[in-house]
């Protein structure tokens, strides 16, 4: 059976709001959901308003840091607050519920000065390097304002689904793990790994239901099947091959629910 089509990145908001909703400012692993919430909304976002942006499509994704400079590179900064534009395409006034008078924002408040350091602080946790500080409610505040972009929107839902499973919270501390680990590979290793990657003797052969995939932290078709692909949207468990990440069978379910839900949303929106 072919994949049912996704939009390379189509689960940014996923990932944004999922780890959003899992942080806590205090407990073991918040850095790395703070990290794994940034990058991802940020991706999005860069993606939805960059023209020709490297987060459009397949290769090596770029860091939180690096996004965050891009966006100011586009929109500019002041006062270490980028305004990114929410577009044309976002939804006046959804559902009605705000009223006649209702004007929706046209515009993403990007607080990049606590935003860049808020990832110093994440990182000097995460490495146990460089100054020691803690992630604050200003950090997380500034984190929650980039769901005000159409291409987010996504925390209201991640909250009403935390009752579906630990392994998304699980599969965001994974996802932050292998960024760290991607940044230890020099480029040519990437390349090599990247060449070499249908070769592995855990990959699938032509006749195998599931293809290797897209990886949602280096961004190549690179993470090797080890589970089975259930509703057909060409999303599995996996391993991979470049950067490590593992997608548990928890993670795969949820994430083929997130496939599943927008899938229906499109076809009752259209
Ligand atoms: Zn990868």
């Amino acid at each position: 059976m072919a994949a049912i089509d996704l939009p390379f990145g189509w689960d940014r908001p996923y990932r944004y709001g999922q780890a959003f909703a899992a942080l806590s400012l205090g407990e073991p692993g918040t850095e790395e959901l703070f990290n794994t919430a940034l990058t991802h909304g940020l991706l999005a976002i860069a993606a939805a308003t960059i023209d020709g942006h490297p987060a459009r499509v397949p290769g090596r994704q770029p860091s939180a840091s690096v996004l965050l400079r891009d966006l100011v590179g586009a929109f500019g900064e002041a006062d270490g607050v980028c305004l990114v534009p929410n577009g044309a395409a976002d939804v006046p006034n959804p559902f009605g519920v705000f009223g006649d008078d209702y004007k929706p924002p046209v515009e993403t408040v990007v607080r990049t000065g606590l935003l860049a350091e808020a990832l110093k602080v994440a990182d000097a946790a995460r490495h146990g390097s460089g100054p020691k500080g803690e992630l604050t409610e200003q950090h997380v505040a500034a984190l929650e304002d980039l769901d005000a972009h159409p291409a987010l929107r996504s925390i209201g839902d991640a909250r009403r689904d935390r009752d579906w499973s630990d392994g998304t919270a699980a599969d965001s501390q994974e996802l932050g793990r292998a960024a760290d680990y991607l940044e230890f590979l020099p480029e040519d290793e990437i390349e090599r790994r990247v060449e070499q990657a249908p070769s592995s003797p855990a990959a699938p052969d032509y006749f195998d239901a599931a293809a290797i995939q897209a990886c949602p932290v280096c961004g190549y078709e690179t993470l090797i099947p080890t589970g089975g692909d259930e509703m057909g949207y060409g999303i599995t468990a996996g391993t991979c091959f470049v950067c490590s990440y593992t997608r548990s069978e928890d993670a795969a379910h949820d994430l083929q629910s997130s496939a599943e839900f927008r899938r229906l949303w499109e076809r009752d929106h259209d």
